[in-house]
């Protein structure tokens, strides 16, 4: 099968003035072990869906597609770089990842599990233009990041954080009421959001501080 990406992922590191390198699929520890060390920060990026045993609920009928290879390495090297407090962006599945390893659970499809949805979560514009809006939580560090306590984002995604998993704070909310950005008091950077930054950030300042805010971090741990 292959690997593929979105390119926003590695343009948005870019512009931010870091070095992207793509992990490989591997269970391997001493690899692991040497991207933990060799890298500065981190971006868990968006794509199918983790598997419903990591939260405890067996498989929805709408729930994605599972790819157990990539769930095995980001589970892990995320325990990791919590223990390790090295920065981490999560985007989408990044943000549900995130939860699942903090204890958290998500709704499997939204549609079917979220009875109050009433933004389109999973958009048909195209993928740069906002749809909706979240409240960003005041002196949040998504707040301090972007400068604004209420950002219009793009929306494709039909999972969602349900219950937040111990630790994690909410720092941005859906009209609809939706969990859309998680972070670790404390922590030098651990930030969740569940729209996709990657592919606004040519246009929308807001979306490039997300890239910033990581590569900045990361450059202060090194510092
Ligand atoms: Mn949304």
């Amino acid at each position: 099968f292959n690997l593929m990406i979105h390119h926003g992922y590695a343009d948005g590191v870019l512009k931010a003035g870091a070095l992207p390198v793509m992990l490989p699929l591997t269970d391997d520890e001493d690899v692991l072990e040497e991207y933990i060390a060799r890298c500065d920060g981190f971006l868990f990026a968006g794509g199918p869906d983790v598997d419903p045993a990591y939260y405890n609920e067996t498989v929805h009928p709408k729930c994605g597609r599972i790819t157990a290879p990539r769930d095995t390495l980001e589970i892990r090297l995320m325990r990791s770089l919590l223990a390790l407090q090295k920065p981490v962006l999560g985007i989408c599945r990044g943000i549900q990842v995130m939860n699942v390893v903090m204890g958290g659970t998500l709704y499997q499809d939204l549609n079917s599990e979220y009875a109050d949805v009433q933004c389109e979560h999973m958009q048909r514009l195209e993928e740069y233009v906002p749809v909706h809006r979240v409240d960003v939580t005041p002196h949040s560090r998504l707040h301090e990041i972007t400068g604004n306590t209420s950002l219009t984002v793009n929306s494709l995604h039909h999972q969602a954080v349900k219950t937040v998993g111990k630790g994690l704070t909410v720092c941005a909310v859906s009209e609809d009421g939706l969990v859309e950005g998680l972070e670790v008091e404390g922590h030098p950077f651990f930030l969740g959001v569940q729209w996709h930054p990657e592919r606004m950030f040519t246009r929308d300042s807001a979306s490039l501080a997300l890239f910033e805010g990581l590569i900045q971090a990361s450059l202060n741990m090194k510092a």
